[in-house]
C-alpha cells in the first residue's frame, strides 16, 4: 500500500516511547526527547507452536538496535542528558552495549562498554554493533556479574558518568512501555506473560507496566508472569547465586541478577513462577520459532517459548489461555548460533539442472 498521507491505512506516525508514553514516565519535565523511534513493535499470533494456547509473540527484535534494551535506553539517556552526564557506561552481555552505543552516537555522548570475554563471551552481531556505533568496547577478563560490579564502582566514583544498566531506574521506566503496547494490541492484558530472565530488569518492568496500565483503566486485569531462566544460569529458580553461569543463551548468562528483589516481588504478586529450561529445550524452541513460525530471534529469547511449553507440561498454563511470549532480541545478533543449528548450504554450478537438483526429492 502506498504510504500516502491521509490515504487508506494512514495512521499517526509512531514517535518513540518517550513521546508516546510521556505521561506514564517518571522522567523530569525538562528532559529532552531522545529517540530512535524505538517501541511500537509487532505482536504476531502464533500459527503452529502454541500447543493449544492462544499464543502471541511480542517481537522486540524489531527495535532499532534489535532488542528491547532500546526502550529503556531512550529514557535512561534522556534522563542522563538532563542530569548533565558526560559519558555513558555499562556492563553487558551484548544488547545493552549495542543499544547504549547507538543512543550515545545519536546524542553525541561517549560510551564506555564493559563486556565479558570469559565463557564464550558475547554474540558477534552485538560486538559488531557496538564497534560500528563508535563506542569504546572493553573486553573484560571475567563474566557479566564481575563486569557489572566493576562499572557500578566506577559510576559511584564518577558523578559525571551515567550508568545505563538496568540498575538505573530509568531503564525500567522505558521498558515498562512494552506492557502498555501488549494491552493496547490485545485489547487487554493476557492471561500469562512468558519472558526470559537474566539480570531480571525486564520482567520487573513489564509487571510495573501492567500494574500502572490497569490502575489507569487501560486493562481490566493483570497477567500471571512466567520468568524463564536457562538451567545453567537459574539463580531465581534455585534460590542461590551462580558463580559460573553457563548457557548457550548468552544474553541471560547471569548468575547474580541485580534486580532479583524486584523480580521476586513481581512474580509473587502476579501469582507466577520462575522456571528453568535446559539449553536443549531453548534450542528446540529457537528452531521451532524460525522454522515453524518464520520468527528469527536469538537463543535467549526462545527461552520464553521453552518456558511456556514447560508451564503447559506442568499444568500451569491451560488450554485456550491467552499467552504472550516476549521475543526479546533479533536472531541476527548471533549468526554463529544460527548457522550451527541449521542444515548446511548446498552447492551447485550455475545451471538450471544443478540448481533444480537441490530441491527436496518430491519436488525434483
Ligand atoms: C537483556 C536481555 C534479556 C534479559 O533481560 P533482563 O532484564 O536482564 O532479565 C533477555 N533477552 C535478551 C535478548 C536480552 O538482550
Amino acid at each position: 500500500m502506498a504510504n500516502v498521507p491521509g490515504g487508506a491505512g494512514a495512521r499517526a506516525a509512531w514517535r518513540g516511547v518517550v513521546q508516546e508514553y510521556r505521561s506514564f514516565l517518571s522522567l523530569p519535565a525538562d528532559a529532552p526527547d531522545v529517540t530512535l523511534l524505538e517501541g511500537g513493535t509487532p505482536l504476531v499470533p502464533a500459527v503452529r507452536v502454541g500447543r493449544g494456547a492462544d499464543l502471541h509473540f511480542k517481537i522486540e527484535g524489531s527495535n532499532p538496535t534489535g532488542s528491547f534494551k532500546d526502550r529503556g535506553m531512550a529514557v535512561a539517556v534522556s534522563a542522563a542528558l538532563q542530569a548533565g552526564a558526560r559519558f555513558l557506561v555499562c556492563a553487558s552481555t551484548g544488547n545493552t552495549s549495542a543499544s547504549a552505543a547507538a543512543y550515545a552516537a545519536r546524542t553525541g555522548l561517549p560510551a564506555l562498554l564493559a563486556v565479558p570475554a570469559a565463557g564464550g563471551g558475547v554474540a558477534k552481531g552485538k560486538l559488531a554493533q557496538a564497534l560500528a556505533f563508535g563506542a569504546r568496547l572493553v573486553l573484560v577478563d571475567g563474566n557479566f556479574d564481575e563486569a557489572l560490579a566493576a562499572v557500578r564502582a566506577l559510576a559511584a566514583a564518577r558523578p559525571d558518568a551515567a550508568l545505563v544498566n538496568s540498575v538505573n531506574p530509568m531503564r525500567l521506566e522505558g521498558q515498562k512501555t512494552a506492557a502498555f503496547e501488549v494491552c493496547d494490541q490485545l485489547g487487554d492484558a493476557p492471561d500469562w506473560l512468558c519472558i526470559p530472565v537474566g539480570n531480571a530488569g525486564n520482567v520487573s518492568a513489564y509487571w510495573r507496566g501492567f500494574c500502572e496500565y490497569r490502575r489507569a483503566g487501560c486493562a481490566t486485569h493483570l497477567p500471571r508472569l512466567l520468568g524463564a531462566q536457562a538451567e545453567g544460569a537459574s539463580p531465581l529458580v534455585a534460590g542461590h547465586e551462580f558463580e559460573r553461569p553457563e548457557t548457550v543463551a548468552t544474553a541471560i548468562r547471569i548468575g547474580k541478577p541485580a534486580n532479583a528483589h524486584l523480580a521476586r516481588a513481581a512474580v509473587a504478586e502476579a501469582g507466577g513462577r520462575f522456571l528453568a529450561v535446559s539449553d536443549a529445550d531453548i534450542l528446540r524452541a529457537y528452531r521451532a520459532l524460525a522454522r515453524e513460525e518464520g520468527l528469527f530471534c536469538e537463543p535467549a529469547s526462545a527461552a520464553s517459548l521453552a518456558g511456556m511449553w514447560a508451564a503447559q507440561d506442568a499444568g500451569l498454563i491451560r488450554e485456550g489461555q491467552r499467552v504472550v511470549c516476549v521475543l526479546t532480541g533479533n536472531g541476527l545478533k548471533d549468526p554463529e548460533r544460527a548457522v550451527a543449528e541449521s542444515d548446511p548450504a548446498l552447492h551447485a554450478q550455475p545451471t538450471a539442472e544443478e540448481i533444480t537438483a537441490c530441491l527436496p526429492m518430491e519436488l525434483r
